[in-house]
């Protein structure tokens, strides 16, 4: 059945959402031209606010709608520690476990030869600026391919430092996804994690 314009348009872009295929799309599409005219305004507003209101922290690199974000300007963090992850949605999986009181730095992808990503490309310069007064560095990096990489260049570089750099590992499952781990799982592996 072909379908009208407008509705096609609607599709293709949802389906361009991670996780959305082509009938995923065509639901979601129905689902908001039967919505009443203001709710979809208000959805398109929010979409497009979030987008526009939103950039990376001066500081961590994470989500902010300031200068720096929440996490950073909270005084009763743990300054001493800096737990480093790959993107901001692993930030919100890690504060989902309500166990982590340190900082965060987010690297905004982990090291990936084949991508062309390397260290140039991600925020370690950043990362090292912030390391003067820091006792401890967690890599919280998944534990796939790149993620193992980009821990294993990052304890090279902040070792010799004199800072004690460990690794998330316990529990968490090979080539899994820190954002998809439950918070049980993730509070596990922070606890169980092994010095470099
Ligand atoms: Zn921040």
């Amino acid at each position: 059945m072909a379908q009208i314009e407008p509705i096609a348009t609607l599709v293709a872009n949802l389906a361009k959402l991670p996780g959305i295929g082509r009938k995923t799309a065509q639901r979601l599409a129905y689902h908001i031209l039967s919505m009443p005219q203001d709710e979809v305004r208000q959805l398109a507003e929010a979409v497009w606010q979030a987008k526009k209101r939103t950039h990376a922290c001066a500081v961590c690199g994470n989500y902010t709608d300031s200068d720096a974000c929440d996490i950073c300007r909270d005084a009763t963090r743990d300054t001493a520690v800096i737990c480093v992850v790959r993107d901001p949605r692993d930030v919100a999986a890690m504060e989902r476990t309500h166990e982590y009181h340190g900082l965060y730095h987010v690297l905004g992808g982990t090291i990936s030869p084949v991508d062309g990503i390397g260290p140039e490309q991600l925020r370690v310069r950043e990362l090292m600026a912030r390391l003067t007064s820091v006792g401890e560095v967690i890599l919280a990096t998944n534990p796939d391919i790149e993620g193992e990489a980009t821990a294993a260049y990052l304890a090279r570089l902040i070792k010799p430092m004199g800072i004690k750099v460990t690794r998330i590992a316990h529990g968490m499952p090979v080539g899994g996804d820190l954002e998809y781990t439950d918070e049980v799982t993730i509070a596990r592996a922070m606890q169980g994690r092994r010095e470099l």
